[in-house]
């Protein structure tokens, strides 16, 4: 049960996955629509874990990965992204995301990721 921050540009993807983090043990304590947005919420608001869209406008999910990283070491992030971004997943899990996932989102993997990357240290 977890304290979650979802960043992401689309109102489509961020209700669907408030849908299904709401229909679970989470908490969605808020939302942003850019790594600006999302920078300062999660300042203000000390979220358990972050979901991280990487498309955003005014500032990326990478550089705000690293912005919130910079802020709070060991944050708890998982980006968002479409299929076929390999390379930008790696990049952000070398950067220090906990994880990712992947749309179309379904339940199960999101729910799976996030649990998993909450057990992390
Ligand atoms: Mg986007």
């Amino acid at each position: 049960m977890a304290n979650i921050l979802i960043i992401d540009d689309s109102v489509m993807s961020r209700n669907k996955l408030k849908k299904i983090l709401d229909s679970s043990d989470h908490t969605v304590v808020g939302e942003a629509q850019d790594g600006v947005e999302g920078l300062a919420k999660f300042k203000k608001l000390s979220p358990d874990l972050v979901t991280l869209d990487v498309t955003m406008p005014n500032m990326d999910g990478l550089q705000c990965l690293r912005e919130i990283l910079a802020e709070k070491s060991d944050a708890k992030v998982v980006m968002i992204t479409a299929l076929g971004k390999g390379d930008t997943m790696l990049e952000a899990l070398d950067a220090g995301a906990a994880d990712y996932i992947t749309k179309p989102f379904e339940d199960a993997n999101v729910l799976g990721v996030i649990a998993g990357a909450l057990e992390q240290g």
